[in-house]
């Protein structure tokens, strides 16, 4: 993921028309990479309503991340209960932490979890901070991503399905690129500084206009870059992916 990147002017002419219609969204990151992660994993198949009363839950029953780690699988399940799956992910949680503790207990360290999560992704190009959390135990691209994104501002695209469905509607990447490599394709055609707002604006069109089922291409502010909808080229597509 380079730091300079000059988009298409396909992409430049799509990122303008949804700052248009949606406004430029602000990230607000905390810095908090290991709570992000943890968010996110609690996110997962349920609402964001659901996952923030249990990630609520869990740091009030268990203030440290190391106290977390150490309590039986059970306590830990019973305090994010209230997100959903908590059977699954309670142990996939204490994984991630696990693994962190090891590694940190190889390179001798002595620092909390959270400070030792930071450090190592801080030292990493936002590329290698990605495969970093992507070789965590039960972490994918989009949970890698975001964690990089929201919690660090660094420009990781998350691929969602709204984002997936848009982006090859629109052309913006091919055809046949998968969610998983998508995330790998936007590093390269996207200008760093584009990256949150665009993700967070391709959600709100996928949602309110771009449906999975009969999408609102008569009323969309994208009809004329869409390749879906027979308006640009193929010629006019981002060619690098
Ligand atoms: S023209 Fe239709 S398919 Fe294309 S982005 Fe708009 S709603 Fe989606």
């Amino acid at each position: 993921m380079t730091s300079s990147i000059t988009p298409t002017a396909h992409l430049e002419r799509v990122y303008k028309l949804l700052v248009a219609a949606y406004g430029e969204p602000r990230n607000e990151p905390d810095y908090d990479p290991l709570g992000g992660l943890v968010g996110t994993i609690l996110s997962q198949h349920t609402s964001d309503i659901n996952s923030e009363r249990a990630y609520k839950q869990l740091i009030a029953t268990f203030p440290t991340w190391e106290e977390v780690r150490d309590a039986p699988t059970d306590q830990v399940a019973e305090a994010i209960r209230s997100g959903g799956l908590a059977n699954i992910k309670a142990p996939r949680i204490q994984d991630v932490l696990l693994t962190l503790t090891e590694q940190q207990r190889k390179q001798e360290g002595k620092k909390t979890l959270s400070a030792y999560l930071s450090d190592e992704l801080g030292k990493r190009s936002t590329e290698e901070a990605w495969q970093y959390l992507r070789n965590l135990p039960g972490v994918g691209p989009k949970t890698a991503a975001c964690v990089l994104m929201f919690n660090l501002n660094r420009p990781a695209m998350p691929v969602d399905t709204h984002v997936h469905r848009v982006s090859r509607r629109l052309g913006l990447i091919g055809a046949k690129v998968s969610a998983d490599q998508a995330h790998l394709v936007y590093a390269k055609i996207t200008p760093p500084e584009w990256v949150y707002p665009l993700h967070v604006n391709l959600i709100t069109h996928g949602r309110q206009v771009c449906h999975a089922q009969r999408p609102a291409c008569l009323d969309c502010t994208l009809y004329d870059e869409c390749l879906y909808a027979g308006s640009i080229t193929p010629q006019e597509m981002n060619t690098s992916n």
